[in-house]
């Protein structure tokens, strides 16, 4: 089995030299961020997630979790792994500093979680959702609560949850029923059933916060009836430390296909004293400052388990001797070549490689708009920051995680009939990502915010002002030598996504039913074209540097190639996407419900 090593190069070549991180910090303000600095962080990340999670990764998903009488027992080593987390400062790197965080911008924080994620998504799932939890009570949370709980999260001695699928409500919000009753001390008793609470009960933490959306007595139906509680397992005492047992309580778990050492647990709220975050009824907007969080989180996660599939699959591929290369044997010495001679498997490692390092960029770069958006000190900067971020937050969540799935499968697919046995870590990769593609929200649901709120929502500008910038990029750089018909290629790209996305707009505006049956398309085709403005932008970086004699010039000759494999063996997948965008929704109408049911 492939143990994990932090693409460091990698992360260095998207953070240094094509975002330019560390001017990125001076403009928020942050010069202390140097690029050793970032590098110091990078290194120390990588031997913790190499040395001590990694090797949790395989031994916890054999192990399992184990339910009993309400409490969970993570795997053997969880708890000290989870320990070192909180100790070296890794839990706290995002949290204010108002309340003991180091205030670090996400796009810091970024590659380490991505780090984790490829390490052992189970780990990862623990502290995922404290950060989002963080996020909601720092900007909608009373100053008492801030006081009272934030230490203890942003330090992880706590850990956070977010509560809101139940049985009969998952993406319909506006369906759900848990109860939050006003009481004489200004708290509220909390009621219901969550189902799928991702940390629900576990035994890494002291005490275990739940954000739990419910409704008031006389709420409103539907989504504007929905408020945002704090509830926690255990009641502080008047140190503040864990008191009283609140009655909320991991009913069951389930039995998943992956993540298997992450708990996903039946809560049951009996009654559990808690605290409204924000203002009644708005419970909703609250819960989507963590959502944010959480879907760019579960991006890198896609992203995390897509990087290991490939470190898995190019050892096993320079390992293992098949056949000989169609041109003539290139190990002669050996009964065989291996079987990254051949041209096939070369397609699936480029195909891994190229999609990993493009999300990757992609990713990096949504991280800086979320940090200006948060902290650059120019108001209308971190106006306009937000509204890329939340473009770009619906492609991050969907591409990459189906990218992922896409890796991982030909991870399998490299490593042949072994990739479908336990001991060599593929098929764990199979399971454990795919749930990468339903959790936040399906990608489905993300297709349509991407569309419907995010394109159609402000009539296709934000989208311009991105596609104006690959042009101004196309326009700086299409004389760029060796580089031309790469420029030609996203240019002709991007030209047709400004045609796409204004006749949808006006076919959507017309018929809603067009959104619907374009949603995913469209997002497809987005996410290839914006991965093709990466890879461009990486091959003219990597150009530059040869030019300038920077050295390492395996890696920048490797970046060239692999620009032009995405651009010709993977952007076509585009075209495919438009033709069908192309063409009218009426055939998904054609059967009625009943035609599809067999007789
Ligand atoms: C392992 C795991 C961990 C989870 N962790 C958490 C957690 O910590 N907290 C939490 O609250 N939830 C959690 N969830 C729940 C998860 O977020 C939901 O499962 C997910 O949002 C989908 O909801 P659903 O399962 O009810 O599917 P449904 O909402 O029933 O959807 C079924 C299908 O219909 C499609 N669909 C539904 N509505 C529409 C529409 N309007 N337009 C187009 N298509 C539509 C969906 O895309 C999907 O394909 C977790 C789930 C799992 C499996």
């Amino acid at each position: 089995m492939t143990a994990f090593k932090a693409p460091l190069r990698d992360m260095r070549f998207a953070m240094h030299e094509v975002l330019n991180t560390t001017a990125h910090y001076q403009n928020l303000g942050r010069d202390d961020l140097t690029a050793e600095i970032i590098d110091a962080v990078l290194e120390e990340g990588a031997k913790f997630n190499e040395g001590v999670v990694a090797p949790l990764n395989r031994s916890g998903d054999e192990e399992g979790i184990v339910f009993k009488n309400g409490e969970i027992k993570t795997p053997e080593g969880f708890i000290d792994a989870y320990q070192q987390f909180c100790d070296n400062g890794w839990a706290s790197m995002t949290g204010s500093e108002d309340f003991g965080g180091q205030g670090l911008p996400l796009s810091l924080a970024a590659p380490f979680h991505e780090m984790m994620m490829a390490a052992n998504l189970s780990f990862r799932v623990y502290s995922g959702l404290t950060e989002g939890a963080v996020l909601a009570l720092t900007k909608h949370g009373s100053d008492e609560l801030k006081t009272g709980y934030l230490p203890k999260l942003i330090s992880g001695e706590w850990a956070g949850t977010m509560c809101l699928t139940e049985p009969h409500a998952g993406t319909d919000l506006a369906l759900l029923r848990t109860k939050a009753e006003p009481q004489a001390d200004g708290s509220y008793a909390v009621s219901g059933t969550k189902i799928f609470i991702s940390g629900g009960e576990q035994d890494m933490s002291s005490n275990i916060v739940h954000l739990v959306l419910a409704r008031l007595p006389d709420a409103p139906a539907g989504v504007k009836g929905i408020s945002l509680f704090l509830v926690p397992k255990f009641l502080p005492d008047t140190n503040g430390d864990p008191g009283e047992r609140n009655p909320a309580v991991c009913g069951s778990v389930e039995h998943k296909m992956g993540i298997k050492a992450a708990a996903t647990c039946v809560m049951n709220f009996d009654n559990a004293k808690g605290w409204l975050i924000g203002q009644e009824n708005r419970g909703l907007a609250c819960m989507f400052t963590m959502m944010n969080d959480a879907r760019f989180q579960v991006g890198l996660q896609g992203l995390g388990i897509a990087e290991m599939a490939y470190q898995g699959a190019v050892e096993y591929a320079l390992d293992r001797l098949q056949s000989r290369s169609l041109s003539g044997p290139k190990n002669p010495d050996k009964v065989a070549d291996p079987i990254i001679v051949h041209p096939d498997v070369r397609r699936m490692l480029l195909t891994q490689k190229t999609l990993v390092e493009g999300c990757r960029l992609l990713a990096y770069e949504a991280a800086q708009a979320l940090d200006n958006e948060e902290h650059h000190p120019d108001s209308d900067v971190r106006k306009t920051a937000g509204v890329r971020a939340a473009l770009l937050i619906p492609v991050v969540k969907s591409f990459l995680t189906d990218m992922s799935a896409e890796a991982a499968n030909l991870g399998m697919q490299v490593y042949g009939g072994h990739g479908f046995i336990r001991e060599w870590g593929m098929e764990q990769l199979v399971r454990d990502g795919r749930i990468t593609q339903i959790y936040e929200g399906t990608n489905g649901i993300q297709a349509l915010d991407l569309l419907r709120r995010k394109v159609m929502g402000d009539q296709g500008l934000e989208l311009a002002r991105l596609q104006d910038e690959i042009d101004a990029f196309c326009e700086a750089n299409d004389l760029s030598e060796g580089l031309r018909s790469t420029i030609a290629s996203l240019n002709s790209v991007n030209a047709h996504w400004r045609k796409l996305a204004k006749d949808i707009i006006a076919r959507g505006t017309e018929n809603p039913e067009d959104i619907g049956g374009c949603a995913t398309d469209f997002l497809s085709f987005s996410s290839y074209a914006l991965l093709a403005y990466g890879w461009a932008r990486m091959a003219v970086v990597a150009k530059q540097k040869l030019e300038e004699g920077a050295g390492d010039s395996d890696f920048y000759n490797a970046k060239i190639a692999s620009a032009r494999f995405y651009i010709e063996r993977i952007l076509p997948r585009a075209e495919m996407h438009r033709q069908v965008l192309e063409t009218p929704v009426d055939t998904l109408f054609g059967l009625t419900a009943e035609q599809f049911v067999r007789t």
